[in-house]
């Protein structure tokens, strides 16, 4: 079969995104996408987060935002995306889960089962979802509860007449204690000490917290996510649980893990019947590993003077909805210079053959 000039891996909105824009520039390409329907990781979030929860989805390009309602994101965002893979005939394949891509004699192999696809150049736009982060305490495995993570979060009426321990310092953690404190007995516990920001978000605010980030993939650190340096502001959801001091009781990480609840070093101990792990997601890049992508630094390093999107080991890979541009917005901009990146390899490709 002959070789593809661009395959992208995921349909999320970074995906859609250099999709939308692969097209535009006449860039022949497949999408390539694990899950069954339309809506990236959108479709798998908890049914009580509602699009008043999430901060501003941004419009696909060439699109409207969603609509600012009370309804479920998990149905409104994946309508919205269904629509839009149709109006632009975006060439979306699925269910396929690429389990891996190697490198064939100067092409790239993007494997998936016993499918195999080739191409000159790839972009990335797997997200996190499928990649959640667990710590591992000791004693967790006797804890005789509940433990759940983000990914599995059941809306807050499941643990309604339960304590709950809620652990991790982002932004779910705060919407989970904002729902559950109004119906249950809550405790937070955090690693570090949570950032809060104070002023209303403004585009200086998300620049700033951007360009940490692009720091950090430049040097080729592990990205850290934009959504976590951008600070944690209350909304009119989390008052309630405010003025009941949720926020106020934060204590910090605890030593082990016992069958009724967990221990401190210095012997203190709470008994709580659910564990609700918001301890985030790490980039789901696993099936790119054979590429030896990653810097010793531990993270892929994105060439940060170019377009922030191409992989310094590699000028072939683009990665979107990574590092700097892990956040709605970002996975929208990425995409156009993911394409643009894609456009300036396929032509060093026909350069060198010439
Ligand atoms: P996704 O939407 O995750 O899409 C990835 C796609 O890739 C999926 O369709 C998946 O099936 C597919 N895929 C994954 N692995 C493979 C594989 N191996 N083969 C084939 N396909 C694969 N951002 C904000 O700006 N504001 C917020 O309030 C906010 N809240 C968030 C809350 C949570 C709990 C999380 C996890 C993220 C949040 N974000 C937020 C981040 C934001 O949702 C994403 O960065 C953005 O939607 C871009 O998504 P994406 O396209 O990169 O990934």
């Amino acid at each position: 079969m002959e070789p593809l000039d661009s395959i992208v891996i995921g349909a999320g909105q970074a995906g859609l995104s250099a999709s939308y824009h692969l097209r535009r520039l006449g860039i022949e390409h497949v999408v390539l996408d694990a899950d069954d329907a339309p809506g990236g990781a959108w479709q798998h979030r908890w049914d009580a987060l509602t699009m008043l929860d999430v901060h501003n989805v941004a419009e696909l390009p060439g699109d409207t935002p969603p609509p600012h309602t009370a309804e479920r994101a998990n149905r409104v965002v994946p309508a919205t995306f269904a629509a839009y893979e149709r109006t632009h005939d975006l060439p979306v394949i699925r269910p396929v889960r690429v389990d891996r891509v190697d490198d064939d004699d100067g092409l790239l192999a993007v494997h998936a089962g016993e499918r195999r696809w080739r191409t000159r150049t790839l972009v990335n736009a797997t997200g996190t979802w499928s990649h959640p982060f667990l710590p591992h305490y000791p004693g967790m495995e006797t804890f005789l509860g509940e433990q759940l993570h983000t990914v599995d979060y059941p809306g807050p009426e499941h643990f309604a007449g339960k304590r709950v321990l809620v652990v991790g310092g982002g932004a779910s953690a705060v919407q989970f204690l904002g729902a559950l404190a109004p119906l249950t007995d809550v405790l937070w516990v955090t690693r570090r000490q949570p950032v809060w920001r104070t002023e209303e978000f403004n585009p200086e605010a998300g620049a700033a917290a951007v360009a940490l980030v692009e720091k950090r993939v430049a040097q080729g650190l592990a990205p850290q996510s934009v959504v976590s340096v951008t600070g944690l502001m209350l909304r009119e959801q989390e008052q309630e649980a405010a003025r009941m001091g949720v926020y106020d009781r934060r204590l910090p990480m605890f030593e082990r893990i016992e069958p009724d609840g967990v221990r401190w070093a210095d012997g203190r101990f709470e008994r709580v019947d659910a564990i609700l792990w918001a301890t985030g997601f790490r980039p789901a890049i696993s099936h790119l590993a054979p590429l030896h992508l990653r810097s010793a630094a531990g993270g892929i390093q994105l060439d940060r003077a170019g377009r922030g999107t191409t992989a310094v080991a590699d000028p072939r890979i683009q990665l979107v909805g990574y590092g700097p541009s892990a956040s709605t917005i970002g996975a929208n901009r990425a995409g156009r210079r993911a394409a643009l990146g894609v456009q300036a390899a396929l032509a060093a490709e026909s350069v060198a053959a010439s």
